[in-house]
């Protein structure tokens, strides 16, 4: 892929000077302040240096991989954002989706394959860009974590997965979002739910919070957003999460990561049984009613 199929048709600034970039034979430059950017196997690398503490362990991408295409809460993940953009935006086929923090790259392919054309995605690491441009033929943007992703004015549709709960300043980088949404754009986004479930497993994936339900409309709300669809999922979840903070908390209990693999390995039969569970509750996420649930899903547009 050449670099100005890389970037063709996004809005990108210099993540330095936040001037326009002009993409180049090898990369990008900077009309500002000359900075240039090299593209490498169709990543144009925007990075100026990271900020702050990191947000994810890249170590975890491999085994993600491995198994969101049939883990039953990637599955579950993927047909409530479909069914949720599909119910909140009519005119979803008139816009192009692009991915903050697109991770291992399971839910841009299911989105892609689902008839939402995709515009693009960043990420801060590159073993995750490394696994999406293997499932997706979009640009696709190297950007440096702690800081704004070198997005300018003019998107339609802008998604966060499981991202928000790794940011420090949530509100600030919602307000971004806003900022360069076109009057009418979509954000959806989806972050882990209940508080009083963080644990040990949060601090290893190193979330920052879990939200309530009402905290994260009204963060929507503070960053200028009108929230479209708000609604818990992953309601028999909850249960399970408990039960996995109390063994946490007892004495002699398998270490974080071992259970963190228990988690990630389910056996098939309880897969099938726990994606037949998770299917029964999808009308009840459609009517918003859903009181409780691990996961929240938002649709969210800023007012024209
Ligand atoms: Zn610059």
């Amino acid at each position: 892929m050449t670099v100005a199929r890389a970037t063709a048709g996004l809005a990108l600034l210099c993540p330095r000077c936040r001037g326009p970039i002009e993409a180049g034979g090898s990369g990008a430059e900077c009309r500002g302040c000359g900075s240039s950017y090299p593209a490498e196997d169709g990543v144009l690398d925007l990075r100026a240096g990271r900020r702050g503490a990191a947000g994810y362990d890249p170590h975890h991408f491999p085994a993600l991989a491995a198994i969101e295409g049939e883990h039953f809460w990637f599955v579950a993940r993927r047909e409530v954002v479909l069914g949720t953009l599909r119910d909140t935006v009519p005119d979803l086929a008139g816009r192009a989706l692009f991915d903050v923090g697109c991770g291992s790259g399971g839910l841009l392919q299911f989105l892609g394959a689902s008839g939402v054309a995709i515009a693009g995605a960043c990420d801060a690491y590159p073993e995750s860009l490394a696994l999406v441009r293997r499932k997706v033929a979009v640009p696709l943007l190297l950007v440096d974590e702690g800081r704004l992703p070198p997005l300018g004015p003019g998107y339609s549709l802008l998604s966060l997965f499981d991202v928000l709960e790794h940011i420090d300043d949530d509100v600030g980088t919602l307000r971004f979002l806003r900022d360069v949404l076109d009057p009418g754009g979509v954000l959806v986004l989806t972050v882990p739910a209940h508080p009083f479930l963080f644990d040990e497993m949060d601090r290893i994936a190193r979330h920052r919070r879990r939200y309530r339900r009402s905290e994260l409309g009204d963060k929507l709300r503070a960053a200028g957003f009108r929230v479209l669809r708000l609604s818990h999922f992953m309601a028999p979840l909850v249960p399970l999460v408990a039960l996995r903070w109390l063994l946490g908390a007892l004495p002699g209990r398998p270490g974080a990561v071992a259970r963190r693999q228990v988690e990630l390995g389910v056996t098939p039969m309880l897969n099938g049984l726990a994606r037949a569970v998770l299917r029964l509750e999808r009308p009840l996420v459609r009517a918003g009613v859903l009181p409780f649930g691990s996961s929240l899903v938002a649709v969210a547009t800023r007012p024209r």
